[in-house]
């Protein structure tokens, strides 16, 4: 079975699939997320501020809790984000394909989330997400199509979400079969930091990317990231639909980086940025 349960990740995906198409862009926040949108009934706990109401000590775990939940879900959020953008009639969409490069265990951890597209998109009927990196745990190089299970409703609806894994850099992968077989809506490459670790290996990948002119979504743990990959991609001509800037559903657990005696504060997929091919 593939979809690891994390120990410590906190999975809430919106319970019942939404019956009428609600933009994520109406929500300004991640409390009008979790109140209007995901409709879990703890956000009554917490302020729109994401403190605690009160001083119970239950309001506190809540507000712990949504916290770990957000960090889970900020990839597919992210990812929504950037298919409101970019798809004009997405809310008729029936069929919906992402390729996820890079793959980390963050995102093999979450992939029960993905339900998450078919919740707030009520006309999708199958959301497939490839997950493309040199270290995606695949025996053969090349593995098939693998259904995942949906909740009750989907399942009764019919409504599908598969996933497929290549172990491969992207601009190697199978291109005779994995762009005629899944034509991508979305690349997507979570805090990659192309621009700072294996930027021999990307630079062909990010090449290959602009080639096939598909919107690409990138994010990263921190502003400065950001900017240097912006500059990487601008100086290869890449043509932006969203310049870098602070993500609205970034994760909302802190992560302290130590660099020698100074601190930084990260967070899961803080800064993004869209391109789509070149200029
Ligand atoms: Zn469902």
């Amino acid at each position: 079975n593939i979809e690891i349960e994390g120990h410590n990740a906190v999975q809430l995906a919106t319970m019942e699939p939404r019956r009428t198409y609600k933009p994520l862009s109406t929500a300004k926040n991640w409390y009008e997320y979790f109140k209007d949108l995901n409709g879990i009934d703890s956000i009554e706990s917490v302020n729109p501020d994401f403190t605690p109401r009160g001083s119970e000590r239950g309001n506190i775990a809540v507000c712990s809790m949504l916290k770990l939940a957000s960090d889970s879900v900020s990839s597919v959020l992210t990812a929504l984000a950037a298919l409101e953008l970019t798809i004009p009639d997405l809310s008729q969409r029936e069929r919906l394909t992402i390729h996820m490069l890079g793959g980390t265990a963050r995102e093999l951890m979450v992939l029960r989330l993905n339900e998450e597209f078919l919740h707030l998109l009520p006309k999708l009927q199958l959301v497939t997400v490839g997950y493309i990196g040199p270290d995606i745990p695949s025996a053969s190089g090349k593995s098939p199509l693998l259904p995942s299970e949906c909740c009750q409703y989907c399942t009764a609806a019919g409504r599908k979400r598969h996933i497929f894994l290549r172990r491969s850099l992207y601009h190697e992968c199978d291109e005779a079969s994995l762009f005629p077989e899944f034509p991508p809506d979305l690349i997507m490459a979570c805090n990659s930091g192309h621009a700072d670790e294996e930027t021999e290996s990307w630079r062909p990948t990010l090449e290959r990317i602009l080639e096939r002119n598909i919107p690409a979504l990138f994010t990263t743990f921190n502003e400065a990231e950001a900017v240097d990959e912006q500059s990487v991609l601008r100086r290869m001509g890449a043509r932006f639909i969203q310049d870098c800037g602070k993500n609205r559903w970034h994760g909302l657990v802190p992560k302290i980086e130590n660099f020698g005696a100074r601190y930084e504060v990260f967070y899961n997929n803080y800064f993004t940025y869209i391109v789509k091919g070149k200029k």
